[in-house]
């Protein structure tokens, strides 16, 4: 019988293979059938320590050996409140409070809701946000209107909300993205959403950290609240806990998640300055902020956090995470002398590449080639299109990380360039 379980972003007309995965260890999944691959793509992005990692798994079984589930409106629990002052004590001063949500993209609906509710609290309601090109904040109806508009959300597009867009800073052209910028805060946005530093989904496209305090420095000039979206940045990935650490930035509106549990079970937050939240404050019930889940701040999920943190704490992570860009880049290099690798590039723990001919678009492209490939040698990788990335779990040891490279390796030796194919 044919399973009724319809996959995310598959395609089931294609019959392509769905492996069963039935354990998960360190940067390693074992399926039903013998086998073992390696997840370059920490299982899309989540996985930081590894899978499995003992002290948040154990958390988690304490967690529900007590406590599983209570309402969050009005009440409150240890493992949130723990949560919660530990967020404020390792991000940046100014962000003070912390909403808790269950997803990357209801944190970022979150952010959009406290802007615009700061905004119209104050008496001078403005709605616009201000995009990057190539964004991605999540596939809701509202993380879609903020994000890239293309094959992906056509059908939907009657729904999505305007937005203004900047165009990516592509090398050299940094300028025309600080004036667009300019240009679209004269017209008083509510706020600028972007994904600092490393535009994900978008294709793993990086901009400099310079440009970023630049955008940040726009936006305060012109009292536009800036929303950084760290849902994938986060946690280390870029080499710093924060990518807005590397440019010295501190976002009106923070949004967390996937390494928030260090990958183990669905948690997000969005933290707020206190300005945002005082707009919030009054004896007025009608403008409270008007958001909920039914899982707000799951207290299993909380402690799951909590033992990400005290990892963070206790463990040499940022000297892991620069031991594993070092070994990356090693690779990167060999990697890079191949004819079909273009733009080979690396930040933190993040290696991207364009592999084969820049015409191909998305769903021509060889990302399903090579996803088959990768597989047959044991390998878990997800390109974008034509971006090969590699973003493994931190604990990754050599053996496994020479399996990633030598199956990329392997396909960009065999591959025949897209032009000749054409020629054919
Ligand atoms: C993954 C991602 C999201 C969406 O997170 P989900 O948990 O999949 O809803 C939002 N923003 C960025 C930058 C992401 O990478």
């Amino acid at each position: 019988m044919t399973s009724p379980v319809w996959h995310p972003f598959t395609q089931h007309g294609l019959g392509e293979p769905i492996p069963q995965v039935v354990r998960t260890e360190g940067a390693v999944l074992h399926t039903r059938d013998g086998r073992r691959f390696v997840d370059a793509i920490s299982s899309w992005w989540v996985t930081t320590h590894g899978h499995c990692n003992p002290r948040i798994m154990a958390a988690i079984a304490a967690q529900a050996a007590t406590m599983d589930q209570i309402i969050f409106a009005g009440w409150t629990h240890e493992p949130a409140e723990t949560l919660a002052r530990e967020l404020v004590r390792i991000t940046p001063e100014p962000l003070q409070h912390v909403f808790f949500s269950d997803s990357g993209s209801t944190s970022v609906e979150v952010a959009l809701k406290m802007a615009l509710g700061f905004w119209a609290n104050r008496g001078e309601p403005r709605h616009r946000i201000v995009v990057m090109e190539h964004g991605y904040h999540g596939d809701t109806i509202g993380g879609m209107s903020v994000g890239a508009r293309g094959v992906f959300n056509r059908p939907y597009q009657p729904l999505l909300f305007d937005v203004a867009t900047i165009p990516f800073p592509e090398p050299g052209h940094a300028q025309a993205t600080l004036d667009a910028l300019e240009a679209h805060c004269r017209d008083e946005p509510a706020a600028l959403l972007v994904e600092p530093l490393v535009l994900g989904a978008g294709g793993m496209k990086f901009y400099p950290a310079s440009l970023l305090a630049e955008m940040a420095k726009i936006c305060a000039r012109h009292g536009v609240l800036f929303i950084a979206d760290e849902v994938m940045t986060g946690w280390g990935r870029t080499g710093t806990l924060l990518a807005c650490e590397r440019a010295g930035v501190v976002p009106d509106i923070l949004c967390l998640s996937k390494g928030l549990t260090g990958g183990a079970i669905p948690l997000a937050v969005t933290l707020a300055t206190a300005p945002i939240f005082d707009a919030h404050v009054s004896a007025d019930r009608a403008r409270m902020f008007f958001h909920s889940s039914s899982y707000t701040a799951n207290p299993i999920a909380c402690a799951a956090a909590n033992a990400n943190l005290a990892i963070w704490r206790d463990e040499p992570v940022l000297d892991r995470i620069a031991d594993l860009g070092d070994r990356q880049q090693d690779r990167l290099d060999r990697l890079a002398a191949h004819a079909l690798i273009r733009n080979p590039r690396r930040l933190g723990t993040i290696v991207a590449a364009e592999i084969g001919d820049a015409r191909s678009t998305y769903l021509d492209s060889m990302g399903p080639r090579l996803i088959a490939f990768a597989r047959e040698r044991g390998v878990l990788l997800r390109p974008l299109g034509n971006t090969v990335y590699v973003m493994p779990p931190y604990c990754i040891d050599d053996p496994d990380l020479d399996a990633i490279y030598d199956a990329i390796t392997a396909f960009a030796e065999r591959e025949p360039l897209m032009g000749d194919l054409f020629a054919f």
